[in-house]
C-alpha cells in the first residue's frame, strides 16, 4: 500500500531519517508516519482503483490518468498563496516572491525547491511530484532586489520553498548575499527542514563549513539571520548531530525559531508537544508557531479540528517553562492572515473560540480579539460561524473571502 499510495503523494527519504523511525513500532511511529505514505491516506475507493491498475495486465495509461485525477481530486493548491500574493514592479509579475504582510517578502530560489525527504503533509507536495508550474520561482534575487529598492516598508525577508538548505553554500550564497547591498532589509530568515532531515548539512558536509561562513557574514553585517527550523516530533532533536547542527548556528550568532503543523498521528499529544518545545529550548533554539493543518493532501487523515487542537496546545503549554512560552498556537495562516484560537469561553450566550490576529494583511487587525460560535468538528476559519459585534466590520471584511 505504501508503493502504491506513493504513485500519488511524493515520497522522499534518507539514510538519516530512515535512522530516526522506531522500525519495532511501524506504522504507528510518528516519524514513519511523518514521512511513508500509509493506508487511509486516499480514501478506499481510489486505493482499490490503484490495486486494480498496477496489478498484472494493468494499462500504465489508465494507472497514469487514475493518479492524475486522484492528486487533482486532494486539493492540491490551497488557498492560492501563490496567485494572491505575488506581487509585481513595472507591471510585471514577480516569480519567485510573495508579499503578504507589510514587513515582510517570502523568496523562493529556483534552486531551493525541493527538501532532503518529503513530509506526507506538505501543503506544497504538488510541486513535488510536478504538478505545479516551477516558473514561480526566482533563478536570481535581481527581481528581488528591484522590488525591494522600491519598498522600503519590507524590512524582513524570509527565504524559502521547498528548502533552501539543499542548495550547494555557493548557491544559496548568490542568493542571499546580494541582500546585503539592502540597508532596508534588517532580518533575513532562512525556512527549513534540514535540521530535522539532514543536519550534517551544518556539521559535516563538505561545504557545511561555507554555510556557516555565509550566516557569519549575514550577522556580521548587522543584521539579524533566523533559522525558521521546521520540527514536528522531539525525536527529531534526539540525536547528537541534530544538536550539534544547533549549536555550530547559534555559535556564529544566528538564531533558531522553530515551527510546525499540529498533525494527527504526528504530533497530536500534549506531553509530545511539551516535549518537543522542551528539547528546542534545551537546544538553545526558540519555540515559536505550532500551525493548523491546511486543506489539501490526505487532509482527512491529518487534520486536528481546532477545538481539540486547542486542548492540546494548551495543556502541553501549561506544562512548558516560561522560557518556552514562546511558541503560539493553534495558529490558522489563512488569507487574511494569522489567526490563533486563545482558547475557549463559556459564556451566557453559549461557547467560542476567542480568536486574534498575530499578523494580518491589514495592520491594523493585528492584535485584535475577537470570537466564532464553538463547534466541536470545524477544522479552518472558513468552517466557523464568527461572532462580531458591529464595531468589528473591518474583521468582518477582512473575512470576507473566509466565509
Ligand atoms: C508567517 C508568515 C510570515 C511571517 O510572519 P511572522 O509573524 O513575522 O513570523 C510572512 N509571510 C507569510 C506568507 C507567512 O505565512
Ligand atoms: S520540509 Fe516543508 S516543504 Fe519540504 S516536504 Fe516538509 S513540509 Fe513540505
Amino acid at each position: 500500500m505504501i508503493r502504491l499510495t506513493s504513485t500519488v503523494l511524493p515520497f522522499r527519504v534518507n539514510e538519516y531519517v530512515l535512522e530516526l523511525i522506531d522500525w519495532d513500532r511501524i506504522p504507528q511511529d510518528p516519524i514513519f508516519q511523518l514521512v511513508f505514505p500509509q493506508h487511509g491516506m486516499l480514501c478506499a475507493d481510489d486505493e482499490r482503483r490503484l490495486r486494480r491498475l498496477s496489478g498484472d495486465g494493468g494499462d500504465r495509461r489508465e494507472l497514469a490518468a487514475c493518479v492524475a485525477e486522484i492528486r487533482a481530486g486532494l486539493n492540491p493548491h490551497p488557498s492560492g498563496q501563490r496567485e494572491l500574493n505575488v506581487p509585481s514592479h513595472d507591471g510585471a509579475e514577480l516569480a519567485g516572491l510573495q508579499h503578504k504582510y507589510r514587513e515582510t517578502v517570502l523568496y523562493f530560489p529556483q534552486q531551493g525547491q525541493t527538501c532532503h525527504a518529503y513530509c506526507t503533509y506538505c501543503f506544497r507536495w504538488a510541486q513535488f511530484v510536478g504538478d505545479a508550474d516551477l516558473r514561480f520561482a526566482a533563478p536570481s534575487p535581481d527581481r528581488l532586489l528591484d522590488y525591494l529598492t522600491v519598498h522600503p516598508e519590507v524590512t524582513d525577508v524570509l527565504v524559502t520553498g521547498g528548502d533552501p538548505m539543499v542548495m550547494t553554500a555557493q548557491r544559496l550564497r548568490a542568493h542571499v548575499e546580494p541582500l546585503l547591498k539592502m540597508d532596508s532589509v534588517h532580518t533575513i530568515r532562512i525556512g527549513t527542514k534540514s535540521v530535522a532531515y539532514w543536519p550534517h548539512r551544518f556539521v559535516s558536509d563538505k561545504d557545511a563549513d561555507d554555510v556557516l561562513r555565509l550566516f557569519e557574514d549575514v550577522v556580521a553585517s548587522g543584521r539579524t539571520l533566523a533559522v525558521m527550523a521546521h520540527f514536528s516530533h522531539p525525536r527529531e532533536l534526539s540525536t547528537d548531530v541534530a544538536r550539534r547542527a544547533i549549536a555550530r548556528i547559534r555559535g556564529i550568532g544566528a538564531v533558531v525559531y522553530c515551527q510546525a503543523p499540529l498533525i494527527a498521528h504526528v504530533n497530536d499529544s500534549a506531553p509530545v508537544l511539551t516535549q518537543l518545545w522542551q528539547a528546542e529550548l534545551a537546544a538553545g533554539a526558540v519555540p515559536y508557531y505550532l500551525f493548523v493543518e491546511r486543506d489539501t493532501g490526505p487532509y482527512d487523515y491529518f487534520k486536528v479540528p481546532l477545538a481539540q487542537g486547542v486542548e492540546i496546545f494548551q495543556a502541553a503549554y501549561r506544562n512548558l517553562p516560561g522560557l518556552a512560552r514562546t511558541v503560539r498556537g493553534p495558529v490558522m495562516s489563512a488569507t487574511p492572515g494569522k489567526v490563533v484560537v486563545d482558547g475557549v469561553d463559556d459564556t451566557a450566550q453559549g461557547r467560542f473560540f476567542r480568536l486574534r490576529f498575530l499578523q494580518a494583511r491589514d495592520p491594523g487587525l493585528v492584535g485584535r480579539p475577537f470570537r466564532a460560535r464553538y463547534s466541536e468538528s470545524a477544522a479552518w476559519l472558513d468552517e466557523l460561524e464568527l461572532d462580531l459585534p458591529t464595531t468589528a466590520a473591518d474583521i468582518a471584511t477582512a473575512m470576507g473571502p473566509q466565509r
